[in-house]
C-alpha cells in the first residue's frame, strides 16, 4: 500500500480501531499535520515518512470536548477556581474547548478592560483552549458592540439575581434592549432562564423538597416563553442555559418550528441525578434551575433523542467547601463536573440505548456550533484541530474526589460508579493528558470566528 498523498508534513498519527467521525465510527488512522487533522485515512494507512504512530487500540477516539459553560472564577474568586486548576480538570477529563463564564470573577466581564484583564490572567496558564462569554447587566449596552469586536463569543445574562451583585440581571425593558443592540451586530444572547416572580429564594433548610419548591417549573417556563417572544421581536439568535423544566420542549420545539432563531442546551447533573434521590443536606447537589424528578429527567433525555436539545455542557461552576454549608438556602448553587461531564453522561446515555456518536452530538459537535467554532472544533474530520479524546468506553470506575483536578473537589457524583474512562487527551496534536493527569498547558486563549 502507498503513502496517501495527504502524507505531507504529517508527524503523527493516531490509530484506533474506533474512530467517532461525522459520517460513522470506523477503524481509521487520523493523519496530523501543524496541529490539524490532515486526512482520516483506513486504518492500515502506510505511515508517511517521520511520523509517529499511537495506535490506541480498541480504545474509542473522539474529537475533544467543548464545553461552552465554564465557571472560571478567575481573577476575582480565585480560592473557588482558577484558570489553571479548571483547564487541568478540563484536559484530564477529555474537554478541549471550554468558553468561560463572564460572572463569579472580579471584574466579570462586561466590558472590553475587564476582557482584558481576565484573558491577562488566563495568558500562559491554560491546559486546554479557552475562550469567554460577555456579560448583558443594567447600564452596559454600550459595552456589547465593542466586546463583540474585541471576540467574546456572545452575552450572557439573568432575568433572575444571579447570586453575585456585580452582575444583576436585566428586567423586561433592559432584556429588549440588549437584544436588540446584539441582533444589530450579529451576535449571540445566552440566557438564564428562570422568572423572579416563581422563585422564593429566602426559603432556607436541610430539605431538598423545600428548595426544589422554591425553584418551580413554571419559572423557566415563563422566562423561556418571555425569551421566544424577545427572539422573535428582536431577531437575536437566543440561547437558553441550563434547560431543566422538561415542560419547555414543546414550546422550544414550536418556536424553533417557526424560524425562531432559538437554542438550548441541558446539563449532565439533570441527566443523571435525581431530586428524589439528593439527601437532604447534601448541598454539593445545590444548583440553580435544581435538578427535578425522574420523570422530568426521562423528557430530557426525550428532548436530547429528538434534537429539540442542541447540546450538554458542564455549567461548572465550582466554590469553597465552606459555601457548601448544607442549607439550601444559603449554600452556593453550582455542581462542579467538568472533569467528569464525559462518563457521567455516557453511563445514562449508554443505559439508554444511545450511541457514543450522539454523546458526541450533544458535547463536541454542537457547542462548536453553538459557539461558531464548527469547521475547526467538535469533529474528527479533515481541517479541524487536532484535538481528541481517547476513551474507554467499557471501563468503569468509582468517583474519587481526591483524583478531580479542579481546586475544591468537592462533587454530587462522589463515590458514583461511572463507565467511560478517559485514556488521553490531545489539543492540536499534542498530548495534554495521560490517564487523567495532566500534561502541559498548551492552551490558546480563542476568540470568536470572524468569518
Ligand atoms: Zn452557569
Amino acid at each position: 500500500m502507498s503513502v496517501p498523498d495527504s502524507g505531507a508534513g504529517v508527524r503523527l498519527v493516531l490509530r484506533s480501531t474506533r474512530v467517532v467521525t461525522p459520517e460513522g465510527t470506523r477503524p481509521a488512522s487520523v493523519f496530523v499535520a501543524d496541529g490539524r487533522i490532515a486526512s482520516v485515512e483506513v486504518h492500515d494507512a502506510e505511515l508517511p515518512g517521520g511520523a509517529r504512530l499511537v495506535d490506541v487500540g480498541g480504545d474509542v477516539l473522539l474529537p475533544g470536548l467543548v464545553d461552552t459553560h465554564v465557571h472560571v472564577n478567575d481573577p476575582g474568586r480565585t480560592e473557588w477556581e482558577g484558570f489553571l486548576t479548571a483547564t487541568r480538570a478540563a484536559a484530564a477529563g477529555g474537554v478541549t474547548t471550554l468558553l468561560d463564564m463572564p460572572l463569579n470573577s472580579l471584574p466579570p466581564t462586561t466590558n472590553v478592560a475587564n476582557l482584558g484583564v481576565k484573558q491577562d490572567v488566563a495568558r500562559g496558564k491554560a491546559h486546554v483552549d479557552t475562550g469567554f462569554w460577555g456579560g448583558a447587566i443594567p447600564g452596559n449596552v454600550p459595552d456589547l458592540r465593542p466586546l463583540h469586536e474585541a471576540g467574546v463569543f456572545g452575552f450572557k445574562c439573568f432575568l433572575s439575581p444571579s447570586g453575585v451583585e456585580e452582575f444583576p440581571e436585566l428586567d423586561a425593558s433592559r432584556l429588549a434592549a440588549a437584544a436588540a443592540e446584539i441582533a444589530g451586530f450579529g451576535g449571540l444572547l445566552i440566557v438564564h432562564a428562570e422568572d423572579p416572580a416563581h422563585l422564593a429564594p429566602q426559603r432556607g433548610g436541610r430539605a431538598y423538597a423545600d428548595f426544589l419548591a422554591s425553584r418551580p417549573r413554571a419559572a423557566e417556563n415563563d422566562a423561556i416563553a418571555r425569551l421566544v417572544a424577545v427572539a422573535r421581536e428582536s431577531d437575536a439568535r437566543v440561547h437558553v442555559l441550563h434547560l431543566s423544566s422538561s415542560d419547555a420542549l414543546p414550546l422550544i420545539a414550536e418556536a424553533r418550528g417557526e424560524g425562531v432563531r432559538l437554542s438550548v442546551e441541558t446539563c449532565p447533573h439533570f441527566l443523571t441525578l435525581t431530586a428524589e434521590d439528593v439527601p437532604d443536606g447534601a448541598t454539593e447537589f445545590k444548583c440553580c434551575p435544581p435538578i427535578r424528578e425522574r420523570a422530568n429527567q426521562d423528557a430530557l433525555w426525550q428532548g436530547l433523542a429528538d434534537g429539540v436539545i442542541d447540546c450538554v455542557v458542564s455549567d461548572h461552576s465550582p466554590c469553597t467547601p465552606e459555601l457548601k454549608d448544607g442549607d439550601f438556602g444559603t449554600a452556593w448553587g453550582g455542581i462542579s463536573s467538568l472533569q467528569l461531564g464525559l462518563p457521567a453522561v455516557w453511563t445514562e446515555a449508554r443505559r439508554r440505548g444511545h450511541t457514543l456518536e450522539d454523546v458526541v452530538r450533544w458535547m463536541s459537535a454542537g457547542p462548536a456550533r453553538l459557539a461558531g467554532l464548527h469547521g475547526r472544533k467538535g469533529a474528527v474530520a479533515p481541517g479541524y484541530d487536532a484535538d481528541f479524546a481517547v476513551l474507554d468506553p467499557d471501563a468503569a470506575f468509582t468517583v474519587d474526589p481526591a483524583r478531580l483536578q479542579h481546586r475544591n473537589p468537592v462533587t454530587a457524583y462522589a463515590g458514583s460508579t461511572l463507565y467511560g474512562v478517559v485514556r488521553s487527551t490531545w489539543l492540536r496534536g499534542e498530548q495534554i493528558a495521560d490517564h487523567g493527569r495532566p500534561l502541559q498547558q498548551t492552551g490558546q486563549l480563542i476568540e470568536r470566528p470572524t468569518s
